[in-house]
């Protein structure tokens, strides 16, 4: 006989494995599939370290969201009693009138957040690795930090275990449907039912919306780690901030305090349009080059060897929100895919949403920019 669950979770990245957390600690019967064994390398959530910033340059609507999101992340710290975060504060760099400091501006002002705007002579005292034109300026806010990914996804899986929900890695979901009131989904080990299914599979999950055309677009980004050639107390996470770097008008480029595999950059939307099942995992070592060019002029000690790098993948919408909501004609499934490269940050309140979406209908947080249909 088939299992019975009260929820399937197809993917268990960082929203998967959150929403799986938050639907097994309501009480609800949930089974979590995915085709590697998270946490992976395979898809979107992996490589060290993700920033969490809350002056939002994307939209001040991400701000109550992110700020849920810190509490729900320490709550998880304290129940896996695990470390899953640093604070080191944050310093958006670039022209005062660019995407980046006037959108982080627009979000401070708006949900009155403590911030300082540092000209560049005060960005280059106060932060010593950084080096930025005199043209530029810098937002800092106090409570950016690192989350550590794969930490956060094992504390998800871990503490959804620990509420009863079943999660078995290595099987492929090939399919689901529609199935009387509930779905079926046919895996490359079996077949499951549960009452609703959940659709989380990052990069993935353009091919498991039955028939639902989304302009998802899979967008591959190498991350590089460095070993500063100078003076390494520079990037101590006491010294060196998260920061995001607008160089050009809407070219960025972000980086990382030192962790233990180096100094991690990477350049922000500047990579080719992939299929997650073909994506190239190799890195060439050309493919630094760009990434150089930057360092040198802008952190010029981060710029020796190259310690590592790994590809990831973004899975972009063409206004960069999300899309959160119900399939639309199959209503027992819910679409969940928020990337676009500035997901992970939020996967706690994400996970809360979708339970609340299951369990109650509905949710006090605002998902209006997120809607499922928005393209029609
Ligand atoms: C290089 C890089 C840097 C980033 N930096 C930041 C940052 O600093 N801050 C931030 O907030 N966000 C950042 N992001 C974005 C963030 O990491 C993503 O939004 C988030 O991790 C996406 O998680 P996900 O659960 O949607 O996808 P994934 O983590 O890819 O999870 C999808 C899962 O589905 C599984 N799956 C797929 N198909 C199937 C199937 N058929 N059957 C079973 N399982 C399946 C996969 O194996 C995978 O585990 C970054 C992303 C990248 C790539």
């Amino acid at each position: 006989m088939p299992r019975s669950f009260d929820v399937a979770v197809i993917g268990l990245g960082a929203m998967g494995s959150a929403a799986s957390r938050a639907l097994s600690r309501r009480g609800l019967k949930v089974l979590g599939l995915d085709r590697f064994a998270p946490p992976h390398t395979f898809g979107s959530t992996h490589g060290d370290a993700r920033i969490i910033r809350e002056a939002y340059f994307e939209h001040p609507a991400y701000v109550p969201l992110v700020q849920r999101a810190y509490l729900l992340w320490e709550e998880l710290e304290r129940e896996a009693a695990k470390r899953l975060w640093i604070k080191t504060g944050g310093l958006m760099v670039g022209p005062r009138e660019g995407v980046l400091v006037s959108g982080a501006l627009a979000s401070a002002d708006q949900h009155r957040l403590p911030y300082e705007l540092l000209d560049a002579e005060k960005i280059r005292a106060r932060f010593p690795a950084f080096h930025p034109d005199d043209a530029m300026v810098g937002v800092w806010e106090p409570r950016a930090g690192v989350l550590f990914p794969e930490a956060c996804v094992s504390a998800f899986l871990d503490t959804a275990r620990r509420h009863g929900a079943t999660i078995r890695g290595d099987e492929t979901v090939k399919s689901w449907a529609r199935d009387g009131d509930g779905v079926r989904i046919e895996t490359d080990r079996g077949r499951h039912h549960a009452a609703r299914v959940v659709l989380t599979a990052g990069p993935w999950n353009g091919g498991l919306l039955n028939g639902l055309a989304l302009p998802l677009a899979v967008e591959r980004v190498v991350q590089f780690w460095f070993d500063p050639s100078g003076d390494r107390t520079l990037f101590a996470p006491e010294r060196c901030p998260v920061s995001i770097w607008e160089h050009e008008v809407g070219r960025f480029f972000y980086g990382f305090p030192l962790l233990e595999r180096g100094v991690k950059l990477a350049i922000h939307h500047e990579g080719e349009t992939t299929d997650p099942d073909r994506v190239r995992r190799a890195v060439g070592p050309e493919e630094v080059g760009p990434l150089r060019i930057l360092l040198d002029r802008y952190i010029p000690a981060a710029d020796g060897p190259l310690a590592a790098a790994s590809v990831c993948m973004y899975t972009n919408t063409p206004d960069s929100h999300f899309v959160i909501g119900p399939h639309p004609t199959i209503p027992q499934a819910l679409i969940v895919s928020p990337c676009s490269g500035h997901g992970f940050k939020f996967a706690p309140v994400i996970g809360e949403i979708v339970s609340d979406l299951v369990v109650e209908g509905w949710t006090r947080h605002d998902l209006g920019m997120f809607g499922v249909t928005r393209w029609k």
